[in-house]
């Protein structure tokens, strides 16, 4: 990590809003020896729904170097060095197995490890984002608290196809408002796509009377809930997703194939 630059000096972290802020990676330093062997470019996409959801795209770039060794200014050091790197600890066992296309048996506590790693690191993410009013303070300051997804987040994963090239690391992100009529506010749904070798990640959040469609999930998209931890064990998710998949998954927001794919709760 590197001094904050002298412009940087009056902005708060992030999470814990006492320390000023460091550039920090936002995949954890102990991952990255596992994930950096191939990649030399990643896709930085974000997209909008604006009114009669019409697409807006806000960004679309291809960017130099890997998105593992994407680096942000918004946690501080002491955030990173203590509750955040006991986050990817305590996740990083399931990570390494995940990223190469094995299934282990998850326990709760492995799901609720991953959900937590999934969510810090997407909450992380989008704030380097062109979209980064998706995730309010109020929801940060929850996640420090509690360490856990907010309430109205999910998180999801698939296994990607061994041949996918989203496995060199793409970032997706997508929001639309749901209840514009809730006032003039940020977007209230997301969904940030984005893989761990080949793992694929699904962070979703929306307002609490809406939910993610289970079925639709599993059976099109090829994804299954980690978070919040159904009671039934969970299986692996199946098929293996290929890039044309994973660009599904990354734009399904509203509906899949002409269905919905957010339903009320
Ligand atoms: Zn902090």
């Amino acid at each position: 990590m590197t001094k904050p630059a002298k412009t940087q000096f009056r902005t708060k972290c992030i999470y814990c809003g006492v320390n000023v802020y460091s550039q920090e990676h936002i995949y954890g330093q102990r991952f990255r020896p596992h994930l950096l062997e191939t990649e030399d470019t990643w896709t930085h996409r974000a997209v909008r729904y604006g009114q009669d959801n019409e697409i807006i795209v806000v960004r679309d770039k291809v960017c130099n170097g890997s998105i593992y060794g994407r680096s942000i200014n918004g946690p501080c050091e002491k955030c990173n060095n203590t509750w955040m790197q006991i986050i990817n600890d305590q996740a990083a066992d399931r990570l390494l197995e995940l990223k190469d296309g094995v299934w282990p048996n998850l326990s709760g506590l492995d799901r609720e490890a991953l959900a937590r790693w999934a969510t810090l690191f997407g909450m992380t993410y989008v704030h380097g984002d062109a979209l980064r009013e998706c995730v309010t303070a109020e929801e940060r300051h929850q996640f420090y608290q509690r360490k856990l997804p907010p309430h109205g987040w999910s998180v999801w994963v698939g296994r990607l196809d061994a041949d996918a090239r989203w496995v060199t690391g793409s970032g997706h992100l997508k929001a639309m408002t749901l209840r514009p009529d809730l006032g003039p506010t940020s977007p209230d749904t997301m969904t940030l796509t984005f893989s761990f070798g080949r793992l694929l990640f699904m962070v979703f959040k929306t307002l609490p009377i809406y939910a993610l469609n289970p079925k639709i999930a599993r059976e099109i998209l090829g994804l299954i809930r980690i978070w919040p931890t159904p009671l039934e064990l969970t299986h692996p998710p199946y098929p293996h997703i290929t890039d044309s998949g994973a660009e599904r998954v990354a734009f399904c927001l509203a509906e899949v194939n002409d269905m919905p794919l957010i339903i009320y709760a």
